[in-house]
């Protein structure tokens, strides 16, 4: 195993307010320029990223723990990820695979065939977002089924396009009056262990019997599932709940679709989070971390699912895109050779230690959860289980200000997470979960 190495120094320094005069100009600027639809979560302007820190247009050193959303796993400025990149692209930056096609988008569909689970027979197709790569998921499931039915779950996010915006459970800000939404897709109750104390065959129960009552089985052409719910919340369904449904899926000729966009590529501790629990998924979406930070998503499934498909059904013109490609295979192997699932699972151990002081002295935490580099706190009004939005976004702030990045999340919008870079140090990580456990303890603690 070899050790990360590091362009940026790895620590903390606030040296304006935040954010900063120069970050400040470019809002402004912004404003002027870009609708206030697409929003940031921590306006400061990036000058420079690497490992765990993001370096500002005003020169404060912050520590991420976001990640881009879970996409820089290997750092946003790995240095074999940029090597590969800058040589790609000396070479060539585009020809579209359906005109003239290149090894690369072959060697990223290998590496995956061989990466994600199951010994099956599988083809890879490679497109540009999480949300393209789910979308035509649904499409192959619905071809290869001969049946129209797709099956979504409460507090699921599978994106903005018009059938992900229609997967996707949350209606503000993602699908409010954007609609009609495509049709034929059904919302079934999901395994949310702390707000729904069912254990997970009970919880596996419950959707199947709405889902055969409902649509009858036999109409089904797919169910499509997070295995760890990301912008719903981090939500890590109660054990027992998915392998109940992927034998349910199985039995019924249902394509099971594992949406692993945000739990892939080490994020949770293995390789996918599907592997926890032995879920073999039919087809498996991915696209965030899979290639350090380049725009690359891909769908590998069985075989016989995806060459149902007829010739030209599938593509896309920058689909597998050379460079991305390239920055995919080079992260693939940085993960390999830092080993980062294990380096998720330590990171789980560090944070989990914290988070479990928080949630036995703290009212406002209601939960912890998670799973490798992907844990959460969830908020509520003390001495309930009442969503506290306000004081997610007060510690988020609060954080921010003093140098600290942190996303939250939620259907109720109540759920602090953390996804570090999974590169990050521990020094710096611990450093992060000091000023965020001290915005917490502003918010009362037991007595
Ligand atoms: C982010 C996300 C998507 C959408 O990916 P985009 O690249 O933003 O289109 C889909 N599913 C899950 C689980 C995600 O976290």
């Amino acid at each position: 195993m070899t050790e990360a190495v590091f362009r940026l120094s790895q620590q903390r320094r606030v040296v304006t307010e935040l954010p900063g005069p120069r970050s400040a100009a470019l809002a402004a600027r912004r404003a002027a320029a870009v609708p206030a639809a697409v929003a940031s979560s921590a306006p400061v302007y990036v000058a420079d990223a690497d490992g765990g820190v993001i370096v500002d247009v005003d020169g404060n050193s912050l520590i991420d723990l976001g990640s881009g959303i879970a996409v820089t796993g290997v750092g946003a400025s790995n240095p074999a990820v940029v090597a590969a990149v800058a040589e790609q692209a000396a070479h060539f930056t585009h020809t579209c695979f359906m005109v003239t096609p290149y090894e690369g988008y072959v060697r990223v569909a290998e590496g995956l065939a061989a990466l994600t689970p199951g010994t099956h027979t599988k083809r890879t197709a490679l497109f540009n977002s999480g949300a393209e790569a789910v979308e035509n998921a649904v499409k192959v499931a619905r071809l290869a089924t001969g049946r129209t039915m797709v099956v979504a779950f409460d507090h699921a996010y599978h994106g903005r396009t018009n059938l992900t915006m229609a997967l996707t459970a949350k209606n503000m800000p993602y699908k409010q009056n954007f609609g009609p939404f495509a049709p034929a897709i059904y919302r079934m109750p999901m395994s949310y262990p702390y707000r729904d104390h069912l254990p997970g065959p009970e919880a596996a129960q419950r959707a199947i019997e709405q889902i055969e009552r409902q649509l009858g089985a036999g109409s089904v052409a797919t169910i499509v599932i997070e295995p760890i719910q990301g912008e719903g919340g981090f939500i890590v369904p109660a054990p027992g709940f998915l392998p109940a449904l992927a034998r349910w899926a199985t039995a019924q000729g249902v394509v099971f679709i594992a949406d692993e966009v945000q739990t892939g590529f080490a994020r949770t501790g293995t390789w996918f989070a599907c592997e926890d629990e032995g879920i073999v998924p039919d087809i498996i979406a991915m696209a965030k971390g899979i290639a350090g930070g380049m725009p690359l998503a891909a769908i590998t499934g069985r075989a016989e699912l995806m060459d149902a498909v007829h010739t030209g059904g599938l593509g896309g013109t920058f689909g597998g895109n050379p460079v991305a490609c390239a920055a995919a295979l080079a992260a693939i192997e940085v993960m390999r050779s830092l080993d980062l699932p294990a380096r998720a699972r330590e990171i789980e151990a560090l944070v989990l230690d914290r988070l479990e002081t928080w949630a036995a002295e703290l009212d406002v935490v209601g939960d912890i959860r998670g799973r490798g580099a992907m844990l959460a706190v969830e908020l509520v009004r003390p001495g309930s289980a009442d969503p506290a939005p306000e004081v997610a976004n007060a510690v988020a702030a609060q954080a921010l200000s003093e140098g600290v990045i942190v996303l939250t999340c939620g259907s109720y919008g109540n759920v602090l997470r953390l996804l570090p870079p999974l590169v990050i140090t521990d020094e710096l990580l611990t450093d992060g979960l000091d000023v965020l456990e001290r915005a917490l303890r502003a918010y009362g603690s037991r007595d």
